[in-house]
């Protein structure tokens, strides 16, 4: 980590604030093949090389966090079952976030993090 690095800039992951690693170099040209890892805290993080693709890389996360059952995945509602976060303007080669600038416009990467909502027990 170079000093000259705002901590601000740091890359974290937005439910938990734990800062994360740089995700290995990608493969933007291959579908469905986003780099995943699971935070401290649970959740699944989706790492989009190009910026372009986060709404594959959110479904993908969505099934990780249901371990690969797409179908279960799928009967999940968003909000209610499990919570996305958008964490975005990530410069690759700095390992740092960017601000005041658009992901898309500007080349940069993204990544979409999910967790699962803990079961509520009300009664
Ligand atoms: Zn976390």
């Amino acid at each position: 980590m170079s000093p000259t690095h705002r901590e601000s800039e740091r890359p974290r992951c937005p439910f938990c604030a734990e800062p994360f690693g740089r995700p290995p170099e990608s493969h933007p040209n291959r579908e469905g093949d986003f780099y995943k890892w699971v935070c401290l805290c649970g959740a699944i993080g989706a790492y989009d090389a190009t910026g372009h693709n986060l709404g594959d890389a959110l479904m993908e996360a969505i099934a990780s966090a249901y371990d690969d059952d797409w179908e279960k995945a799928l009967s999940m509602e968003a909000d209610k079952d499990y919570e996305i976060r958008y964490l975005d303007c990530y410069h690759p080669g700095d390992h740092r976030i960017l601000q005041g600038y658009r992901t898309y416009k500007s080349g940069l990467a993204a990544f979409v993090f999910v967790k699962v909502k803990a079961p509520k027990h009300v009664h």
